[in-house]
């Protein structure tokens, strides 16, 4: 997973880390005696500690340099009171100790992986509209928001919004339930014909937006009248259905993403007037709208 989305590891996690190393080996230089008695030994699970600590900043990465760092420590001090002949320790219990980290240790990070893949998961899910599967409005705000800031860079931006023709009707005809198998076909349409690096999604019930990048007026128009096309072909059990579009394409003079967005709008309801099952350009747009 990407480190950056994990949080920071705070100076005081790190500093409690090197802290719970630093106990035993300093019990170990102070009362060589004690620390070599069965009691005394199990200080080294304060070693323990930081492989608690890393695996919830740094998951699987966190534990492993928890491992290393503790074993190393252990393995060091250890060889150093038998080779300057201060105590002579207790080496089964020892190797117990170890063991009993280890499996901790690496209990711990599986544990950590889990949940992280759990919230990734939720995060995921709430990043989709239910109903059509599509991108929600929420993931739709949040590609806005760095798409623009990308077309205030130079890339090219272009939103499109699609709204269904007369779609109440059709939930007053034949029913929510045929109401949202429509939604769910029109998502369909929009899946099949938005490219891999642009963005199609839900935006509020029964409108829908794409999310063009570098797109050429041209281009942008193949785009919509594709959609429109394909829409109007599909044969769904409510009779034929269609939808209108407006286009816009991102200016200097816009301030955000906002104000594209209503630009979008503002086309859209010019082809519902012009009669529907249509698409209309933005005009240029002016600070005043
Ligand atoms: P127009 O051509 O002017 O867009 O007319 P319209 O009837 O499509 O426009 P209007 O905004 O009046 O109606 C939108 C309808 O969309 C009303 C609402 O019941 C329906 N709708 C919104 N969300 C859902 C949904 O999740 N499922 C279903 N079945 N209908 C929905
Ligand atoms: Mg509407
Ligand atoms: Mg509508």
């Amino acid at each position: 997973m990407d480190p950056s989305s994990r949080p920071p590891v705070p100076p005081r996690a790190l500093a409690l880390s090197i802290g719970a190393l630093v106990v035993p080996v300093v019990a170990v230089a102070l009362f060589p005696d004690w620390t070599s008695t069965d009691a005394g030994m199990l200080i080294w699970l304060t070693a323990l500690i930081p492989a608690f600590l890393l695996s919830y900043y740094r998951g699987l990465r966190g534990v492993a340099v928890a491992l290393s760092g503790g074993m190393a420590v252990i393995t060091a001090t250890q060889l150093s009171i038998v080779l300057f002949d201060i105590a002579e320790p207790n080496w089964t219990l020892l190797a117990a100790i170890v063991v009993t980290y280890l499996a901790i240790a690496i209990g711990i990070s599986a544990l950590s992986e889990l949940l992280r893949r759990e919230r990734q998961a939720a995060e995921d899910l709430a990043m989709v509209d239910k109903l059509t599967g599509l991108p929600n409005r929420r993931h739709v705000e949040g590609v806005l928001e760095r798409e623009f800031a990308a077309a205030r860079r130079g890339r090219g931006l272009t939103v499109v919004m699609f709204d269904l023709d007369h779609f109440k009707s059709v939930n007053d005809r034949f029913g929510h339930v045929k109401g949202d198998l429509v939604l769910r076909e029109f998502a369909e349409v929009l899946r099949q014909s938005t490219r891999k690096e642009n963005l199609s999604g839900r935006f509020g019930g029964e409108e829908f937006i794409s999310i063009l990048r570098d797109s050429d007026p041209v281009g942008a128009r193949i785009y919509t009248q594709r959609v429109l096309d394909a829409l109007a072909n599909r044969a769904l059990p409510t009779g034929q259905q269609t939808a209108s579009a407006g286009i816009a394409h991102y200016e200097k003079a816009m301030r955000s993403w906002e104000v594209l967005v209503d630009h979008a709008d503002r086309a859209l309801y010019v082809a519902k007037n012009g009669g529907r099952n249509a698409m209309a350009d933005a005009p240029p747009y002016t600070d005043a709208g």
